[in-house]
């Protein structure tokens, strides 16, 4: 990708509608467009963190033996009637319209109704269990506040992942294989540490559900974490009894400020009682399937990322999920520096290397501040200093110190062969 050609632009100008410092920064950099408020749009950077978050999450769910497809948004008001959950006074977030002849419509805010709904149609008998299906897709909430930029958007982002099964049993072994999955992606992410499964208010058939939450002061929760078991209770669940039950203390719990990126939950049997959703066990005798949903607000795991991790001077990715891994700064237009730097751009791209160029004539401290800003992890200056060294000046986003290395030494920081370089 050369900056050159890269319609959207990095700005220095604060935007000044947002208070959130991951929309502040994602709008500076060129990574994500305002709409309104709580509603952007991703442009060609953001949407390529979005997508390594996305595949991050996929490569897990895929692995747990889960099946993708995509619902729709509209929904059918009958079907939300059956589990009490159309009223607006039974859930707050509902976006709704009509039909040009009147019917009621709403936009899909969660997806567990109609999955049921969709699921019933295949589901029969024990062959036929247990089935689990994903989705990535945009939910539509009518959100009251909307002041933490794509941390709580009004339309955002959610994997959510359905599963149905025989028996209790069976849904608890998928529950904890879940729970390993969504750790497994929280360190793939670079927030391996700062993320704690948490004890939440649970729904009609468990007493709680479990969140992952990470603490930063970016978050709208406050949880209650004990770091050498490395687990938290939500505040709206903390109490003496269930510190009791759960084996905590107080002396060895923190209390600090998280978001929640994930949200796991058991249903039980309640939803498939509602929705008439049962199987013919191996007696020929009807049962109700078992169900459990578990949420990931991707958006939300963007912004919480680009938070975590941002300093004064912009954002920084962790490079399993940043945009490319390598920003080419090209100090000049002398020919030879021209040439050397357009060589790096396509043996690096040769390599499957995802690189910026900054190609763009203008100052080299606005290129460094670019760099800087956009959070790319390595960067990498062709000037004629360079050339004539015969060296490639490297630098790492989180370290202040430049340095000149040749060819073997920037493809090993690469992680590539030396032979791609030269
Ligand atoms: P919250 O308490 O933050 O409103 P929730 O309990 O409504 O979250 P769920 O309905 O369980 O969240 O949704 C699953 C996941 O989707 C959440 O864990 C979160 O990561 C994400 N999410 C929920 N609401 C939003 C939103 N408005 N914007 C962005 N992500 C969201
Ligand atoms: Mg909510």
């Amino acid at each position: 990708m050369r900056l050159s050609e890269q319609f959207a632009k990095t700005t220095k100008n604060v935007p000044a509608d947002e208070v959130s410092r991951n929309a502040q920064l994602l709008i500076q950099a060129g990574f994500i467009y305002r709409g309104m408020a709580g509603v952007y749009a991703y442009l060609p950077l953001g949407l390529r963190v979005l997508e390594n978050i996305k595949n991050i999450v996929r490569t897990e769910m895929n692995g747990l033996g889960a099946e993708e497809l995509i619902m729709t948004s509209l929904q059918r008001q009958e079907l939300w009637q059956e589990t009490d959950r159309w009223d607006d006074e039974k859930v707050d977030v509902w976006f709704k319209s009509q039909l040009k002849n009147g019917t009621p419509v709403g936009f899909g805010w969660s997806h567990e109704e109609p999955i049921m709904a969709m699921l019933k149609s295949y589901i029969a008998s024990y062959r036929d269990l247990p089935v689990a299906v994903y989705q990535f897709q945009t939910k539509l909430r009518n959100e009251l506040r909307a002041k933490s930029g794509i941390m709580r958007g009004r339309e955002f982002i959610m994997k959510d992942l359905y599963a149905l099964s025989k028996d209790e049993k069976e849904l608890q072994a998928f529950y904890d294989q879940v729970s390993d999955a969504y750790i497994r992606i929280f360190e793939k992410v670079g927030l391996g540490d700062a993320t704690f499964l948490t004890y939440a208010s649970g729904g009609a058939f468990t007493q709680f559900s479990h969140e992952f939450q990470v603490i930063t002061d970016a978050g709208e929760d406050i949880i209650y974490v004990d770091r050498s078991k490395k687990i938290a209770v939500n505040k709206e669940v903390y109490n003496d009894e269930v510190l009791k039950q759960l084996d905590l203390s107080t002396d060895q719990l923190e209390e600090v400020k998280s978001a929640e990126v994930g949200n796991i939950f058991n249903f039980g049997s309640s939803k498939s009682k509602q929705l008439g959703v049962y199987y013919a066990d191996h007696n020929g005798v009807e049962q109700p399937v078992y169900l459990s949903s578990y949420g990931l607000g991707v958006t939300r795991l963007m912004g919480v990322i680009a938070e975590f991790f941002a300093d004064d001077k912009g954002l920084v990715w962790p490079e399993n999920v940043a945009p490319a891994l390598v920003y080419i700064a090209r100090l000049g237009n002398q020919p030879e520096v021209v040439k050397q730097a357009d060589e790096l751009y396509i043996r690096l791209t040769d390599a499957a290397i995802q690189v910026l160029y900054d190609d763009r004539d203008i100052r080299p401290g606005e290129k460094f501040a670019d760099a800087d800003l956009l959070g790319i992890p390595h960067r990498i200056v062709i000037s004629e200093k360079t050339v004539q060294r015969g060296t490639f000046e490297w630098k790492k986003r989180d370290t202040t110190e430049a340095q000149q290395v040749n060819a073997e030494q920037l493809a090993k920081s690469l992680g590539i062969d030396t032979q791609a370089l030269l």
